[in-house]
């Protein structure tokens, strides 16, 4: 696919799902499913998406299964082996090629789910994982997770006094997960969705692990009008703290170099989250540190 008009037109994903409208998650998931088709079974752990698919509705046309928020690539290993065992017995049609995808929030991926990730990488399971990225426990009310960036708000992490919120780094899940070598592993986002469907397509080609992080704008944590969730996604790339790039067998490549960086002051200053940077009094050590742990990620690419 070459431009937005080839995205095909068909629906996997019925519409009037109880999502907040805007949701970054539930867009990914879309698109992500119109990709791959209606032949998949989706593992789901526990989070905000669980909410799509709730006994005994569903929006969607492929299968859904949903697991505690520990469990999902596990689950993933049984549904894969089950599916190959009906195969090999010719109950299934290898054609038809049904695919197995976990997805989760940020905190299955980064904290509670990360063993048995780990435990499916080195198994070297033939599965895709799409984890939405929103940067925090939205689900259960935006509670901080291993994902929330350093001096976000959240309903742990709330800024006092000279407290700015979050006093921890987020976790880099992309260098955890390439630790292991997955056979594709890549960063997108809904602001540049060709560069995603590239990706999809690409693994696609890939007998293996294929596994994607996705910036997830959510305009009820984030605090942020449901109309902008691309402009935000498209800023977060603009100004190198969202980093688009794949790893093939542990390979990097950027898929996307911002050149002429905006300043993270832009992306920061329009979200409620990181409101308290500004006002009532300006953080510039802290706008400082931010902007210079992005600059020097920039340098050492250079
Ligand atoms: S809380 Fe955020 S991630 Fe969850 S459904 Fe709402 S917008 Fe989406």
């Amino acid at each position: 696919m070459k431009t937005l008009r080839d995205i095909p037109l068909e629906e996997v994903l019925a519409p009037g799902t109880s999502l907040c409208a805007g949701c970054g998650g539930l867009l990914l998931i879309r698109i992500f499913e119109k990709i791959l088709g209606s032949n998949t079974v989706v593992v789901n752990a526990a989070g905000c998406m669980s909410l799509l698919s709730v006994f005994p509705f569903t929006p969607f046309k492929s299968s859904w299964f949903y697991v505690a928020m520990a469990s999902a690539p596990a689950a993933a290993q049984g549904i894969r082996d089950a599916l190959d065992i009906l195969i090999k017995r010719g109950k299934i049609n290898r054609d038809d090629d049904i695919k197995v995808v976990v997805v989760t929030g940020d905190g299955a991926a980064s904290d509670i789910g990360l063993q048995s990730t780990s435990a499916a990488l080195y198994r070297k399971l033939d599965f895709y994982y799409l984890v939405y990225d929103n940067e925090a426990y939205s689900n259960t009310g935006f509670q901080a997770s291993s994902s929330s960036p350093y001096a976000s708000s959240t309903k742990t992490t709330l800024p006092v006094d000279d407290i700015p919120g979050n006093l921890l780094q987020k976790k880099d899940l992309f260098e955890i997960w390439r630790a292991h070598k997955p056979t594709y592993l890549a960063t997108i986002s809904p602001a540049y969705m060709i560069d995603m469907i590239r990706k999809i397509e690409k693994a696609s080609n890939y007998k293996g692990s294929k596994l994607f992080i996705a910036h997830s704008p959510c305009p009820t944590g984030w605090n942020i009008d449901s109309s902008h969730i691309i402009r935000i996604a498209k800023l977060a790339v603009e100004c190198g703290i969202w980093v688009l790039k794949e790893a093939i067998d542990g390979e990097v490549t950027h898929t996307f170099i911002p050149y002429k960086r905006r300043p993270v002051e832009d992306y920061l200053k329009i979200q409620g989250r990181f409101k308290h940077l500004f006002k009532p009094k300006r953080r510039d050590d802290i706008i400082f540190a931010i902007q210079k742990s992005v600059d020097e990620y920039w340098a050492k690419i250079k």
